[in-house]
């Protein structure tokens, strides 16, 4: 998306109110859609979900918050001294047609932060944290505010460093969010799912790469880059076949590396 042109500001519309038919648009999706249009499409429209190790971490740094605790009071009710610390609030806003289960309502001086919990370490980016995840603690902020809240910044919670980020709802978040909204809300409402990334790092760790599959619908597409060859194009060398069910393949530089991992016992409940 190019960047927007300053002679042009945005204009400040409302969001229609939401049709009877139509669901809120959970905040998680919203930054689903951030990461990758394509990968908001297909959680959202389509109802897909796979499992992955990043998605097991993640329930596993959520597991404190799952249960609801401490209470939040009415936006009239907060001042500058009272203290908040409700856990698992699901709030929800028609007019904005939005809905969001927060970790975490701080209270900060009159004030509420939502504080979101994230698996594993902050990144060391300039923000302090990629823009999906700042973006889907905005809209948090956006549901409290709607709801009568002072909110103006949010909390990441990175769980293995046990580390706070502030995120400030600053003017540029909003529209980011903003944007993101309306461009989930618009590929919806299309019907048509968008093309996937193409060669992007990010495939490799989405959960819905096995579903997706980028790298052979983009093959299909412009038949360029072939996703994985089975026979290898230089003489000299061997195609590998892998055809352990346990079997990892990586490449670390220029060595390829096939790991047999051990088997995991899956006990039913
Ligand atoms: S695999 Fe890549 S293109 Fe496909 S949904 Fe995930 S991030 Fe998007």
């Amino acid at each position: 998306m190019s960047d927007p042109d300053p002679s042009q500001p945005d204009l400040p519309l409302p969001f229609p109110d939401l049709a009877g038919d139509l669901p809120p648009l959970p905040a998680r999706m919203v930054n689903e859609y951030q990461y990758c249009p394509r990968l908001g499409y297909l959680e959202w429209v389509q109802s897909e979900w796979a499992e992955s190790a990043d998605t097991v971490e993640g329930r596993h740094a959520h597991r404190r918050t799952e249960k609801p605790g401490g209470v939040l009071p009415p936006p009239e009710e907060v001042e500058a001294d009272t203290l908040i610390h409700a856990r698992s609030i699901t709030l929800s806003s028609n007019r904005l047609g939005l809905i969001a289960r927060m970790d975490l309502i701080e209270s900060d001086g009159g004030a509420v932060l939502p504080v979101d919990y994230k698996r594993g370490k902050r990144p060391h980016v300039a923000k302090g944290a990629y823009e999906p995840e700042r973006v889907q603690l905005c809209v948090q902020g956006m549901i409290l505010a709607e709801h009568g809240y002072a909110c103006s910044e949010g909390v990441l919670y990175f769980a293995a460093a046990r580390e706070r980020v502030p995120v400030a709802f600053d003017e540029e978040l909003r529209r980011l969010t903003a944007n993101a909204i309306d461009g989930l809300r618009l590929i919806a409402a299309g019907g048509q799912i968008p093309v996937p990334l193409a060669d992007r790092p990010k495939c490799p760790r989405c959960s819905l790469v096995g579903i997706c599959l980028p790298d052979e619908v983009n093959y299909l597409k412009h038949a360029e880059t072939p996703p994985r060859p089975l026979a290898v194009l230089r003489d000299e060398a061997l195609p590998v076949y892998v055809q352990a069910r346990s079997a990892k393949v990586a490449k670390s530089g220029e060595t390829l590396e096939l790991v047999r991992l051990p088997r995991v016992a899956i006990f039913p409940r």
